[in-house]
């Protein structure tokens, strides 16, 4: 069995944004030479999400528009975790929008439904932050 890591990097200019990193993570695949097996995505920070949905902007708003619904940033003074911080938003958000993907490999490819990418989700940005890829297979 072959196994590929490596780490991918994101400075978001803005508190929140949706980015579709299927372009990188299909470049590692490439790198890695595996051509059946799996690749986990995965969210290396506790307020950034990796989720597998359609690359569509209306449905980007409406995630926005419903997480903010769930979770306000402000007033940052109504959650307990905002003691130093202003952040407890962007915890809560990544928890309904997951940390990980794990998507299938076959014959060289991301086995993908149809529609279906990749996304870094951003919930507490202007700062680096790591996704981590690894695949696994032969
Ligand atoms: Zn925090």
């Amino acid at each position: 069995m072959k196994s590929f890591r490596k780490e991918l990097w994101f400075n978001v200019p803005s508190r929140r944004a949706f980015i579709n990193i299927t372009p990188q993570v299909d470049e590692c695949l490439r790198e890695s030479g595996i051509r059946e097996g799996m690749v986990l995505v995965n969210a290396m920070h506790i307020t950034a999400s990796i989720f597998v949905n359609d690359d569509e902007s209306g449905l980007h708003h409406d995630f926005d528009v419903w997480l903010e619904k769930l979770a306000p940033h402000e007033p940052v003074s109504q959650y307990g975790h905002n003691t130093g911080e202003d952040n407890a938003d962007a915890h809560l958000k990544r928890q309904i929008m997951g940390r990980e993907a794990v998507v299938a490999v076959t014959d060289g490819k991301l086995d993908f439904g149809p529609w279906e990418q990749i996304f870094y989700g951003e919930f507490d940005g202007r700062r680096k932050k790591r996704v981590l890829v690894k695949i696994i297979g032969e």
